[in-house]
């Protein structure tokens, strides 16, 4: 599994201060997509557990949330990151453009981000978006929190 980019992020999970490792490899191709670097499988480097235990590590007094832009298509992979991730009682977040992702990852994560994007309708601050941001235990639709009214 490849990241392009790591990043500390604020807003992409309301309340939480995130560490955000953006997967390499989407094949979805939504209009307009904001990261067509991410588009190419292999961009970036290789998140290895080392470095990816290193960063968690780094930013341990700091960080509440892990969140994967993309990666659903290495489960194995990005199972294992979330359950390290777990561990060291982060919270886990995926961002996916898909309807749905496997259970198997889901029952990794605290909140989820589904939907593709779409131009013409706008993102989860958007009322009618596509988009659905939810809390997987409770299965509540959090959008609400990404509003700017
Ligand atoms: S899911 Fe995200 S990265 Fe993938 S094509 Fe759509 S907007 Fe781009």
């Amino acid at each position: 599994m490849y990241y392009y980019d790591f990043k500390v992020v604020l807003q992409e999970v309301p309340g939480e201060i995130s560490l955000c490792f953006s997967i390499s490899g989407c094949n979805l191709r939504c209009e307009g997509c904001h990261s067509p670097f991410l588009w190419k499988e292999g961009n970036g480097n290789i998140l290895t557990e080392e470095i990816y235990t290193t960063l968690l590590n780094q930013y341990k007094n700091l960080a509440t949330c892990v969140l994967f832009m993309g990666g659903e298509w290495h489960e194995t992979e990005l199972i294992t990151m979330l359950q390290l991730a777990k561990k060291q009682n982060l919270k886990t977040c995926l961002y996916t453009g898909e309807k749905y992702v496997s259970e198997a990852i889901t029952k990794q994560l605290t909140f989820l981000k589904t939907g593709k994007w779409k131009q013409k309708i706008g993102g989860l601050e958007k009322t009618n978006t596509n988009q659905n941001f939810i809390n997987v235990k409770t299965n509540q639709n959090l959008n609400y929190l990404f509003s700017k009214n």
